[in-house]
């Protein structure tokens, strides 16, 4: 079976009633994206930027960076979206040219944009190596760890300042969902971000208070879990009604039953390990949309991860 996923790794990921599930890939560095090509992604979906930097034992320059966006854009061409995540780092994984003061909770602490936020020149240089890199491209940019309102408004506002340099650039910004706040408050951040895209291992973590590194209790925090799904679906009904899009990045996406609840939750696009792909497109081929909204449905009511796992695809086609 497995073979044959990876056979038809390069056929779109239809279901059996016409709808097109954008299955693209997960990034950390520029030189994979070949490989993600030839694991049959139809684009990036998440470019984990942070790996640039933290291959740099101090700041990376406007042109190192440039060349590693260039890397990618260049590879994936024009038929391909790239979404590009601005560095998330944080306590956890400090970088030396960006210090902060050591914190007992890192991942309650100054992480992703917070960071960023604390050093805008460094944002900035890493916005001016976006938009000469994509020279009037497509480019699609996401904020990680948008909390509240006010952040996003700061975000874009620095954009603002910097794309003034840039005539003729075609970028769409969006923010991570993986903060509960930002899930519960999604119909306002909708009216204002061009897309949504979920990280479901931060948004886990956050939602049942769980760290997802924990030894003994990150097993508990399956982002399959009910009530993270439910954050999920608040997410897109408010990104429906203002007209935008939703993806998924995180591990979720990865995991063929997740992928077809997510898809039946009305996620447009899904991104994960590339490894991942060819199954996961397999996977929602042998599924009608009619199908995947069932199961989703289900999901939501369910009372536990393990009963969202252990719920049967219903061959619902009949009632299409
Ligand atoms: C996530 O949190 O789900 C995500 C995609 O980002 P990361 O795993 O890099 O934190
Ligand atoms: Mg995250």
């Amino acid at each position: 079976l497995a073979e044959q996923a990876y056979a038809s790794r390069f056929e779109p990921a239809v279901t059996t009633d016409g709808h097109h599930i954008e299955v693209m890939a997960n990034l950390t560095a520029a030189k994979s994206v070949d490989k993600a090509i030839d694991h049959g992604c139809e684009g990036v979906g998440l470019f984990r930027s942070e790996f640039i930097y933290m291959d740099y034992p101090q700041e990376p320059t406007l042109e190192e960076q440039r060349a590693e966006y260039a890397r990618v854009l260049d590879a994936l061409g024009a038929d391909r979206p790239l979404i590009v995540r601005t560095l998330d780092v944080g306590g956890d994984k400090p970088l030396p040219y960006m210090p902060i003061d050591k914190e007992e909770n890192p991942f309650l602490g100054v992480r992703g944009i917070r960071l960023s936020l604390r050093y805008p020149e460094t944002l900035k240089r890493q916005l001016h190596a976006l938009l000469t890199a994509a020279n009037g491209r497509l480019l699609r940019i996401m904020f990680p760890m948008v909390t509240d309102i006010h952040e996003w408004r700061a975000l874009r506002a620095m954009f603002d300042e910097v794309v003034v340099d840039y005539p003729g650039s075609n970028i769409e910004l969006g923010i991570m969902i993986e903060v509960p706040s930002a899930a519960l408050m999604a119909d306002i951040f909708a009216k204002e971000v061009d897309f949504f895209s979920i990280g479901t291992n931060d948004l886990t973590q956050y939602a049942l208070a769980i760290d997802r590194g924990h030894p003994e209790l990150s097993r508990q925090a399956d982002s399959i879990n009910p009530a993270v799904l439910r954050l999920i679906d608040m997410t897109v009904r408010a990104a429906d009604r203002h007209g935008i899009w939703v993806g998924v990045c995180g591990e979720l996406a990865s995991d063929p039953h997740g992928a077809a609840i997510l898809t039946g939750l009305g996620v447009k696009e899904l991104s994960m390990s590339m490894r991942a792909i060819p199954r996961v497109k397999a996977h929602l081929r042998q599924l009608s949309m009619q199908a995947a909204r069932d199961l989703a449905e289900r999901a939501l009511a369910a009372d536990s991860s393990e009963a969202v796992r252990a719920l049967p695809l219903l061959e619902t086609d009949k009632l299409a």
